[in-house]
């Protein structure tokens, strides 16, 4: 029942009690959805001191603040912003820490369009950005100007899941005074907290596991002391406002988060070891597995995995893999991730600058909440369509 989270429970327990407060909602669990732009003041005097609780629906309300103080409980932050995406939260995220002039160091496996927008809009607004291999570790010290003012990671990163020694580029950045910046969409602060590794920033698109329904595009930025003021004054300047619907979705699917993502994690891992023992497969992607390159430092770090990882086929002919996907029948191909169903989507890293290019196929699996052996099956099938 604690909104400030003073006393540390596990984090299930978390889940259940973070940012909700029965007491102020006449017993209610569940906060309500407050739909509202006015707040009235009760007197003149209160409205020429500004004493009010919420002063204006943008700025904050109930509902709004169940999920930030919920989030910052989780992340361990000293506040959280909310966004009307992921990527919006991620280009938030961005613009609170950089000025023009500034330098900042973006991981090569970031998700693609926060790449764009580095690229484009704060290419255009004088911030340079260079991309660094995620493996680097301690080594990313060599590339720090005089000017570069924060480093993102994204950990695992996008699309080939490099997992990255956080603690160590935080401890590199701190030295120079630059601010680090985590997107921690895939284990979310369920599976990694990363401010309690350095980070000064944790950014969520609640779109994926948070939300968990694939019903809801939201995104949040959880920040530490240092890191707070500007993320806010930021998040204010630029307008930014989620719906209180949407708001309520992302705070009811948290609730179940952490169920969910223990049995993504089961079915994954699963699914993930029965495809490293087929003949069609060249490579799994998935740091839980011993064999992946990053699993010594996700066990290091993480306290499990979710329900996203890649494989990358042997080189088969365009049309054998088309018959494959279209043989699917439990894995939907689209994008986005993390509610209750398997997808599948094929994929390239022709817009990476520093990862190797593989020879076969990339295909990206969510594995959803089905049954295992029939998400196997349905694999197992397609595979047998493959090669007929
Ligand atoms: C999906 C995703 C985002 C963007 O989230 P949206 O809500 O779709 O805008 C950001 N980062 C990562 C790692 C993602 O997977």
């Amino acid at each position: 029942m604690s909104r400030t989270g003073k006393s540390k429970k596990g984090p299930d327990t978390e889940l259940v009690s973070a940012g909700r407060d029965p007491s102020a909602q006449h017993g209610f669990v569940n906060t309500p959805v407050y739909h509202g732009s006015t707040v009235l003041y009760a007197s003149a005097d209160d409205l020429f001191a500004n004493r009010i609780r919420y002063s204006y629906g943008r700025r904050n309300s109930p509902t709004i603040e169940a999920l930030t103080c919920a989030l910052s409980e989780l992340e361990n932050a000293a506040g959280t912003v909310l966004a009307p995406s992921g990527l919006s939260a991620v280009t938030t995220a961005l613009l609170s820490v950089c000025d023009a002039g500034d330098h900042i160091l973006v991981a090569d496996s970031v998700y693609h369009p926060n790449r764009h927008f580095c690229d484009t809009v704060l290419k255009r607004m004088g911030v340079e950005t260079s991309y660094y291999d995620p493996l680097l570790g301690a080594d990313i010290a060599g590339l720090f100007k005089p000017n570069t003012k924060a480093v993102f990671t994204e950990s695992p990163g996008s699309l080939i899941f490099e997992v990255q020694d956080l603690p160590a580029i935080a401890e590199a950045a701190h030295k120079r005074g630059a601010l680090v910046l985590c997107d921690n969409t895939w284990a979310t602060p369920y599976f990694f907290k990363p401010l309690d590794f350095g980070a000064d920033l944790s950014i969520q698109a609640g779109t994926k596991y948070i939300s968990g329904h694939a019903d809801v595009l939201i995104g949040s930025i959880s920040a530490n002391q240092k890191a707070w003021p500007r993320l806010h004054a930021t998040h204010g300047a630029l307008g930014l406002s989620v719906g209180p619907d949407d708001i309520f979705l992302a705070l009811r699917g948290l609730r179940t988060m952490g169920v969910r993502l223990k049995h993504h994690q089961i079915s994954a891992i699963t699914v993930a070891r029965w495809l490293e023992g087929r003949p069609e497969v060249a490579r799994v992607l998935h740091p839980g597995l011993d064999s992946d390159p990053g699993h010594a430092l996700w066990k290091r770090d993480f306290s499990g995995a979710s329900g996203l990882f890649a494989i990358e086929l042997k080189p088969a002919a365009d049309k054998s893999v088309r018959t494959f996907l279209d043989a699917l029948e439990l894995f939907g191909m689209g994008y986005s991730w993390g509610g209750y169903e398997s997808l599948i989507v094929p994929f390239d890293l022709k817009a990476r600058t520093i990862a190797h290019k593989p020879a076969g196929q990339m295909l990206r699996l969510h594995i959803g909440l089905e049954e295992i052996a029939d998400l196997i099956a349905d694999l197992e099938s397609a595979f047998a369509a493959m090669k007929a």
